[in-house]
């Protein structure tokens, strides 16, 4: 659950990361950071507009930065990270889990290695140094064909910047040319916003190295096996988002349809839970013909509630209100993207029947999520996944709703595939984790 950004040979690279971090700050709102020429960096906690402010700007043509969920709390926890290394300066922004972080960080602490933090960040930045190469380029491409997944990162050397992907894809990134250099981001809405042209997704188990030559430089370090997280399509990436060329909103309303083609159940009116829910709620009012309405109005001043981690019911409280005029004595089906934890939707159902509905449904838009995530998204521990443990009747008793549904893992499946995306990651729903 983090946003990374990468610029090379771009005026005011600190000011552009900003902008790019900017359209990220979705994907991460406890703290922010930017590194630019010369190693110099500006990192904190909060949001980018907070952290990255003018007069803390930095002078450079090319940086990196990130936007994260949690930081532990301390301001070394935050990346960007940066070190001295035999093969020159480094500093490295990721997102994703390692998964197998604990064993490679024992590895090399057995050998002498320490750390600084408890980010398994610093991993790669461990392997680009134990490489046996003194090229750095090498040594890159050596770290990265030892570490699985999951990782999108961006690396800042002296003499270059580098974005790769782990061989799965499972965490997007994507670069675009701008002025005479270029500009890489998570997802492709936040080049397009700041104007790139040639915009590209990086593929899986590739690294694109970006120096002075142009263009830059695409190095396959591991056989691609596409298995991209179908959860950053559901939930995560902004509705104008695009990954495989297939658009996110586009994805979001064909599940919605499904849904309502799956189950058929009818109702005088589709509220969506905004905003991840709207696209969906869309699709499933244009399948069933019922028309869709604002039942719940969004304060967006207040974070997302699934990446904020204390006072979660107040902040649900703080965030949506129910709209009697449109729910009073009407058969009403919400619809979401997900039910992680049941607490949101429990919340919701309660405050729509505060505004007076006949009925309560809810559908949900993926399958139940019942495995949590190695790979990046923080969907908790299994044991807080409420549809691990419980079945859709005891879950619908738990949330109060008259009828819950979910869209099946098959019918899941079959509208990535006719949406034209191919090889998707659905291990919190179907519990097959690639990796
Ligand atoms: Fe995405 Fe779920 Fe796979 Fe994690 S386990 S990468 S959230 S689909």
């Amino acid at each position: 659950m983090c946003g990374i950004a990468g610029v090379w040979n771009v005026d005011e690279a600190y000011n552009v990361i900003h902008d790019v971090l900017l359209t990220l700050q979705h994907r991460g709102q406890q703290s922010a950071g930017v590194v630019v020429n010369g190693f110099k960096s500006v990192k904190g906690e909060g949001l980018v507009e907070n952290v990255l402010t003018p007069e803390r700007y930095l002078p450079g043509n090319k940086g990196i930065g990130h936007v994260r969920y949690s930081t532990y709390g301390s301001l070394d926890e935050i990346q960007p990270l940066t070190a001295h290394t035999l093969k020159g300066r480094i500093s490295v922004a990721h997102n994703g889990n390692i998964i197998d972080a604990d064993e490679k960080r024992k590895f090399i602490m057995g050998s002498g290695g320490i750390f600084a933090t408890t980010l398994d960040t610093e991993i790669i930045i461990h392997y680009f140094s134990i490489a046996p190469y003194t090229n750095p380029r090498e040594s890159l491409q050596w770290a990265f064909s030892r570490i699985k997944a999951a990782y999108s990162v961006v690396v800042l050397h002296d003499t270059f910047l580098a974005a790769a992907r782990d061989s799965f894809g499972i965490r997007p990134l994507f670069y675009g040319k701008f002025q005479s250099g270029y500009i890489v981001a998570s997802e492709d809405v936040a080049l397009r916003v700041i104007g790139c042209e040639d915009i590209v997704e990086i593929e899986p188990g590739t690294i694109v190295f970006f120096t002075d030559r142009t263009p830059p430089e695409v190095v396959r370090f591991a056989k691609r096996n596409d298995r991209f997280c179908s959860f950053e399509f559901v939930y995560f990436a902004r509705p104008d988002s695009n990954f495989y060329g297939v658009n996110v909103h586009e994805v979001r309303k064909a599940l919605g349809m499904k849904l309502y083609e799956e189950h058929k159940l009818g109702a005088d009116v589709v509220v969506p839970v905004l905003d991840s829910g709207f696209s969906g709620a869309l699709g499933y009012s244009q399948a069933s013909g019922i028309p869709i309405e604002y039942g719940l109005i969004r304060n967006h001043y207040v974070g997302r509630s699934f990446i904020m981690p204390k006072n979660r019911q107040d902040i649900v409280r703080k965030k949506l209100s129910a709209l009697s005029a449109v729910l009073e004595g009407k058969e009403v089906i919400l619809i979401d993207d997900s039910i992680v934890r049941g607490t949101t939707m429990k919340l919701i159902v309660e405050m729509v029947k505060e505004a007076g509905v006949k009925k309560v449904y809810v559908g949900i838009h993926s399958p139940p999520v019942i495995g949590p995530c190695n790979y990046g998204i923080d969907t908790s521990r299994r044991s807080e996944l409420i549809a691990s443990e419980n079945d859709i009747k005891s879950l619908q008793e738990y949330i109060g709703a008259d009828r819950l549904v979910y869209l099946s893992v098959g019918a899941y499946r079959e509208v990535f595939e006719k949406c034209g995306v191919h090889g998707v990651c659905m291990g919190c729903f179907d519990l097959n984790y690639p990796a």
